[in-house]
């Protein structure tokens, strides 16, 4: 099964490319369809399409480098509808261990499963079409905002393309644009503002009812106001849906089903925030710190 590893990797470097905000969008697409279709010889198995959204890590270990290992035999489970946060310094794994939902990269031990489907034995197609990523940076292509919006569920109708963008905050901004929906987004996307591209990719996203979310919440160089958007965008898209949230933001990690709490690829600490809390390990001494600071990032930038 190691002869897919090559394609794994480049799709795991793109979503670091994606975040430093290098990658054209139409390389990123190469690279999604570059993919093969099935991961190895074994038949595939598809989940139920109107599964839960259950997610398990069962015993999963992973090492970018072989003599450097980063994620540990971890087994976790978020169950349907719950929120998971993922908290720590940079560097402690939080990407990672949602680029491995997504199957960016190849487990070295373990399995990660979707309602009772290994990951590993879902198709590309399958995986794509229950799972939904939101990122810091954003994979809007040139064409029209009704297009951008439609990505991820090509059939959609127009009223429920309109529904997704009510339902995210994208309607008012896109009724201020003279062209409205038909507005051509050149490959830069520059003609809208970054929290606007925030705000159409959390559309797509809520247009294409994935079973699982994976966001990344930080938002950079968005102003006060549209980042108040974004994130009531960001809890619309979440809400009954199985979520893991890369957390910068102290109201989503409160309000989490379950807090993870990295430190060097491991989960030092999982819980609700009271449980942690009163525990008085990582995470309260994190609380504190932010609190001192009256910061609202837990993570040191
Ligand atoms: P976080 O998201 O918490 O900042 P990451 O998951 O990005 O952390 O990184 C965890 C560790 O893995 C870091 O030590 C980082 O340098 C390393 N790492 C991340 N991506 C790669 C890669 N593509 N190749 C090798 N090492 C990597």
């Amino acid at each position: 099964s190691r002869q897919f590893t090559q394609p794994l990797t480049q799709l795991g470097s793109m979503v670091n490319l994606l975040q430093s905000g290098v990658a054209s969008a139409e390389r990123v697409f190469e690279l999604l369809d570059a993919e093969e279709q099935t991961p190895d010889a074994a038949p595939a198995e598809t989940p139920p399409a109107d599964g839960p959204g259950r997610l398990r890590f069962e015993g999963v270990s992973f090492r970018y480098v072989a003599d450097r290992p980063l994620i540990d035999d971890l087994s976790l489970t978020a169950e349907p509808g719950q929120t998971v946060a993922i908290v720590g310094p940079t560097g402690a794994g939080k990407s990672t261990l949602v680029n491995l939902i997504m199957r960016f990269y190849e487990l070295d031990a373990g399995r990660i499963t979707l309602d009772g489907v290994d990951i590993a034995r879902m198709t590309r197609h399958d995986l794509r079409s229950r799972t939904g990523m939101v990122l810091q940076d954003t994979w809007l292509f040139g064409g029209t905002i009704r297009d951008n919006i439609a990505y991820g569920r090509p059939d959609a109708t127009e009223e429920e393309i309109l529904a997704a963008a009510r339902a995210t905050y994208v309607d008012r901004f896109v009724h201020s644009l003279p062209d409205g929906y038909d507005t051509v987004l050149d490959d830069e996307a520059s003609n809208v503002s970054a929290g606007e591209k925030q705000l159409l990719t959390i559309a797509r996203a809520f247009l294409a009812e994935p079973s699982v979310l994976i966001l990344d919440e930080a938002t950079s160089s968005v102003d006060t106001r549209t980042e108040q958007l974004v994130q009531k965008a960001m809890s619309a898209l979440r809400a009954d849906r199985t979520s893991f949230v890369i957390a910068h933001r102290l109201s989503t990690i409160r309000d989490a089903d379950l807090i993870l709490v990295m430190e060097s690829g491991s989960i030092v600490e999982q819980g609700s925030h009271a449980e942690l809390l009163a525990a008085g390990g990582a995470y309260a001494a994190l609380y504190a710190a932010q609190f001192a600071d009256a910061a609202p990032e837990p993570e040191a930038r």
